[in-house]
């Protein structure tokens, strides 16, 4: 048994692999779903679920437009200046990590980033909450979960001015009020699908507003109005999605899976805190509930922690460059006993070098 700790691509529930291999032979009739025309009744059909899937599980309230789109979340990084941003514009970005990085990185080829704080200076260590969002932004621009440092947002600024949330580590881990949202993007690979399909939620009131011409696949209008089938859609990564958002409603939807995800953190940073072993990275009040982030108080052990692990099931919990030492990515579909697994390594290893 392989308990799969990746931090993305990521897990899927094992009935998901087995339904969309199943549909890999047969989906319709004998064809494929690797195969079939995505203008079928059949796939038109599995578009149309799949939204409405995203919709129920996220309550997506009326007045907003949900979208599967192409480029990962790494394109709405332009994407969002593009269609948000007026010519000599400025937008708000909270930096919190690598990602909100990248995405300052684009607006600039756009307009103006002001970076409204960032905790860059602590290697991202937590969450900066002092800060002044000035009313004449076009937008305001977060990252739920930073995916590489460990750290979640658990509060969102009110403003008046449109919030943008890159939500793509920990949308649907948790029950959150969209309306306090504009526009939120998401790659599908961490928590909702495979690689290829990339989801936004937007409001269709702040669209049209910034005077830019548009190539047409940069356009959410385009893909709102073309029904996420402007061009051709990543049809398996949408089907696959799909069976996995059935998955999720079956099993009580958002705030069923909410309540999971808190016992595995809790479960595993209560581990961090008190094996002697081991330290957690970042700001206790800020700790992602989906990528858990520690190191060892004494870095010789890293690699011979890492070996054993890896010997005996665990998989992918070695820590991104830029923090070292570990990182246990718990996404919706890693089950607590893999949590309990990797805590009782933790323990083992513990004994044998006390
Ligand atoms: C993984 C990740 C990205 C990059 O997503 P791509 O789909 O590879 O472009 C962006 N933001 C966050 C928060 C991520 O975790």
């Amino acid at each position: 048994m392989r308990h799969n700790f990746g931090a993305g691509p990521c897990i899927l529930p094992q009935e998901v692999f087995k339904q969309a291999s199943q549909a890999v032979l047969d989906f319709k009739d004998g064809l494929s779903i690797l195969e079939i025309s995505h203008r079928t009744a059949e796939f038109e059909a599995v578009v149309e679920e799949t939204v409405k899937l995203i919709k129920e599980l996220m309550d997506v309230p009326s007045g907003y437009s949900v979208v599967l789109l192409q480029g990962g979340a790494s394109l709405q990084f332009s994407m969002v200046p593009m269609n948000l941003l007026p010519e000599g514009g400025t937008a708000a970005y909270l930096e919190t990590g690598v990602w909100a990085n990248k995405a300052i990185k684009e607006v600039k080829v756009f307009g103006t980033a002001n970076v409204v704080a960032s905790s860059k200076e602590a290697n991202f260590t937590y969450v900066p909450k002092d800060y002044v969002i000035p009313e004449d932004s076009a937008y305001f621009h977060c990252t739920s979960n930073n995916t590489i440092y460990g750290t979640e947002l658990f509060s969102f600024p009110k403003t008046n001015v449109p919030v943008v949330c890159d939500m793509s580590s920990d949308i649907m881990s948790r029950v959150i009020d969209v309306s306090q949202f504009d526009l939120i993007y998401a790659g599908a690979q961490k928590n909702i699908g495979p690689a290829g399909l990339t989801i936004a939620i937007v409001k269709d009131e702040i669209l049209g507003k910034s005077g830019r011409k548009l190539p047409s696949m940069l356009d959410y209008k385009v893909h709102i109005d073309g029904g996420s089938m402007y061009n051709t859609p990543p049809v398996f990564s949408i089907y696959v999605a799909m069976l996995n958002l059935r998955w999720l409603k079956a099993k009580g939807g958002v705030a069923e899976i909410e309540k999971e995800n808190k016992a595995k953190a809790e479960a595993l940073y209560k581990e961090i805190d008190r094996n002697p072993l081991f330290k957690g990275t970042c700001a206790v009040e800020d700790r992602s509930r989906m990528n858990i982030c520690f190191v060892m108080e004494n870095p010789e052990l890293e690699k011979p922690f890492l070996k054993f692990a890896e010997e005996n099931g665990v998989e992918g919990i070695k820590g991104h460059r830029s923090v070292g030492g570990f990182r246990a990515s718990i996404y919706n579909a890693l089950p607590i006993t893999s949590v309990h697994a990797l805590i009782e390594l933790m323990q083992i290893f513990a004994e044998k070098h006390q």
